[in-house]
């Protein structure tokens, strides 16, 4: 699309054609330098391993205007190190990750027409994908395999203002068991929480808060994003044993809240019954498309809870306020978190 036609100020989150993309191929054992294409189609296999047995994983980033112009990036480093990550448990050949890096850079340049002013709120989100192109009839990972980096302009999260959802914790559905692939951003994780999610939002629900498969008590994870919650004055969230996203906000935001707000932080089972009680005063979830985002009340079954007054609480707006301030470069990055473009 002409970006000249974009309204910058009234993006959400939807697909927009962008000019350029980054394309790499894995052929005979190895991945070959890549390079800048149109951003078009491409031709598949019947048979490609991604198609059949969703052998894809995938990425997800910003990249924003911050408030001098500049074009920076959120700690890009630990997006490719989760790609290796996920890689290695559906068994796609890692990619290198500083040449990653440099390829994420690269397409944000060719796209920079494309990123929305910083008074705007919006960003450049950026979609890395790695899958299986190569045939296959069994179930085996393939020969051939695809990394392609493209972009879409997306708008702020609360255009609206910083206010917090309503989330339904499920009793019926779980995201991930032990054991599992719930640790890797791969697309096999994924096409199974629409169900859910759509069921909960047709109850006016925002999304659904998963609890673990095998008690169907501790808190897993919020559609894709990472829980926290203020118990007893400390801050708590599920501890990443292989069952939830190891996100890159949750990590950060455990970060200043330790190093900027003194708070203790505690990575542990947090049991849904928690919420219920006096001692659980704020909850917020965490993700590069969430940022950090409130939750107002949680529900299972008839029963609900309303934090507070349903206003985002005093250190979920702190941690918010912290976190995009340096993501924008409006206050000191003390941290080394934002790279310039
Ligand atoms: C991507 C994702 C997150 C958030 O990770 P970030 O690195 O913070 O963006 C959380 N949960 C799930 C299931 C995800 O896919």
């Amino acid at each position: 699309m002409d970006p000249e036609k974009i309204d910058f100020y009234n993006l959400g989150f939807n697909y927009i054609e962008t000019k350029t993309m980054f394309v790499s191929d894995y052929k005979d054992g190895k991945w070959d330098e890549g390079r800048l294409e149109p951003f078009g189609s491409f031709e598949i296999s019947p048979a490609a391993g991604i198609l059949n047995y969703g052998q894809g994983i995938f990425e997800g980033m910003k990249a924003l205007k911050a408030k001098t112009d500049v074009i920076v990036l959120f700690r890009p480093e630990e997006n490719a190190k989760r790609l290796t990550e996920s890689a290695k448990r559906i068994l796609i050949p890692p990619y290198d990750e500083d040449k990653f890096v440099k390829a994420v850079k690269q397409v944000v340049k060719e796209n920079k027409a494309y990123i929305p002013p910083y008074d705007s709120g919006g960003a450049l989100y950026i979609r890395p994908i790695m899958i299986g192109n190569g045939p296959v009839l069994g179930v085996a990972p393939v020969e051939e395999y695809k990394l392609i980096i493209f972009t879409v302009p997306v708008g702020p999260y609360f255009p609206e203002g910083f206010q917090g959802i309503n989330l339904e914790i499920s009793k019926k559905y779980t995201r991930a068991a032990p054991g599992g692939t719930g640790y890797a951003k791969t697309c096999c994780n994924y096409a199974g929480t629409m169900k859910p999610a759509k069921e909960t939002k047709q109850k006016g629900f925002a999304q659904v808060i998963y609890l673990d498969a095998v008690n169907k008590e501790y808190i897993d994870e919020v559609g894709t994003a990472n829980f926290f919650a203020m118990i007893n004055g400390k801050l708590a969230t599920p501890k990443s044993t292989g069952t939830i996203l190891p996100g890159i906000t949750r990590k950060s935001v455990i970060e200043i809240a330790l190093e900027k707000l003194n708070l203790t932080v505690e990575e542990r089972d947090i049991s849904y019954k928690e919420l219920f009680e006096d001692s659980c005063t704020e909850t917020f979830c965490t993700g590069t498309a969430a940022v950090i985002t409130p939750i107002s009340s949680v529900q299972i079954d008839d029963k609900k809870r309303t934090f507070g007054s349903g206003e985002p609480g005093e250190i979920t707006t702190k941690l918010y306020e912290i976190l995009t301030g340096i993501q924008r470069l409006e206050i000191e990055d003390e941290f080394g978190w934002v790279v310039k473009v």
